[in-house]
């Protein structure tokens, strides 16, 4: 028998006249006590984590139709259906809520400080038992929460799913880019075996990112409550992952069809399929700390010429591009090169080819914590 079900869960309605839903794809009998929750679309405009649900749902149908899965799978294929619905002039926005500019990936809940207090006389010398008292903590704490505007509802309802699953995995992508993992740096190297499966070139690792993205949303918690509580063993009991496949316009059946494929063979060899996983690849490249990573801003206006792609290894004082401006004095002022201060991996470029003072250009991906980044290392 399967055990496919399909749920619709209804968003509070914000707007008279405009009911949205999020869909919900359940896998699997949960016989090992393992859950994985996996999204994709929290920004609604990148289109490759959508296409890789598509052959995601392929692999489970077919497994879940040869017998047993024994872990519980839940995937939320379009996992921000306000955003999804955000077309502007010709093209579909989904990245910031229109109310009020936030991005759908900041701001997320973080309970820490209600869980705290809720468990701080409750603790056992148990790390299971510990586990179960923190997640049930964490139910009653999200239960007891209603939020007032969509957004935040939305937000709400996307960790009330996810919570207490021991994998989750939020897909995007960036502009133009290689594929790349960012995660909690306390789930480092237990998690390396994601970013080798995925064929990530680069794993960025922060305690905190700044601003609440939904990875950590998930995970951060438990390193959180281990350091508020170092007199009881508390397990890092969710693996939070945010999955940058590519770039925006990397969507083919090709590279979709092995992103889902490596994600099949990465719960496989997590017990959570059944079957013995194939050899786990070799981890492309070593971690570095977000906090590594420089962003490359352009001084001029004008048009970028780019002379580096992402995947590149970078020396520091390489010119990465070049901004023309042909309206600039003489041919030397007409051209102003945007250099590395670092060595490192070029991860993603830009999505256009236009420059205005201080805008982003590309990321590179260094080995050493950089200056002067302070509290949120991620990008708008
Ligand atoms: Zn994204």
């Amino acid at each position: 028998m399967t055990t496919k079900t399909v749920e619709k869960r209804i968003l509070p309605v914000s707007s008279m006249g405009n009911e949205r839903a999020l869909t919900i794809i359940r896998y699997g009998s949960g016989s090992i006590g393992k859950k994985a929750y996996l999204q994709a679309g929290l920004h609604a405009d990148e289109a490759p984590g959508y296409l890789v649900m598509h052959h995601l749902i392929n692999l489970l149908d077919t497994a879940d139709a040869a017998g047993n899965i024994p872990g519980e799978i839940l995937l939320v294929p379009v996992a921000n259906p306000i955003g999804a619905g955000q077309w502007r002039d010709e093209v579909l926005r989904g990245r910031f809520d229109y109310f009020d500019n936030t991005n759908f990936n900041r701001k997320h809940l973080d309970i820490t400080e209600k869980v705290s207090e809720k468990i701080q006389d409750t603790l056992s010398d148990s790390p299971d038992q510990n586990k179960a008292i923190i997640r049930q903590a964490m139910t009653d704490i999200l239960d007891g929460l209603s939020p007032l505007d969509e957004s935040a509802q939305l937000k709400h309802l996307l960790l009330s799913l996810s919570f207490d699953a021991d994998i989750v995995l939020d897909l995007h992508c960036d502009y133009q880019a290689v594929t790349h993992v960012y995660m909690g740096s306390p789930l480092w190297p237990e998690a390396s075996d994601l970013s080798a499966q995925m064929g990530s070139e680069a794993t960025l690792l922060a305690k905190v990112s700044g601003d609440n993205p939904y990875d950590e949303a998930c995970s951060r918690i438990w390193w959180e409550l281990a350091e508020t509580f170092p007199a009881f063993p508390i397990p890092l009991a969710c693996m939070a992952a945010t999955v940058e496949l590519r770039g925006i316009s990397d969507v083919s059946h090709a590279l979709a069809s092995r992103d889902a494929k490596n994600i099949f063979l990465f719960l496989q060899r997590r017990g959570l399929l059944p079957g013995k996983a194939a050899k786990l690849p070799p981890l492309t490249n070593p971690a570095t700390p977000l906090r590594g990573v420089a962003h490359i801003k352009a001084t001029a206006p004008g048009v970028v010429v780019y002379f580096k792609k992402p995947g590149d290894k970078i020396k520091k004082g390489d010119v990465i591009a070049e901004i023309v401006n042909p309206l600039a004095d003489g041919q030397a002022n007409r051209v102003t090169h945007a250099k590395s201060d670092i060595d490192g991996i070029l991860i993603s470029v830009n999505v256009d080819r236009f420059a205005r003072p201080g805008r982003l250009l590309a990321k590179i991906a260094g080995k050493e914590p950089l200056t002067g980044k302070g509290e949120n290392l991620l990008t708008l």
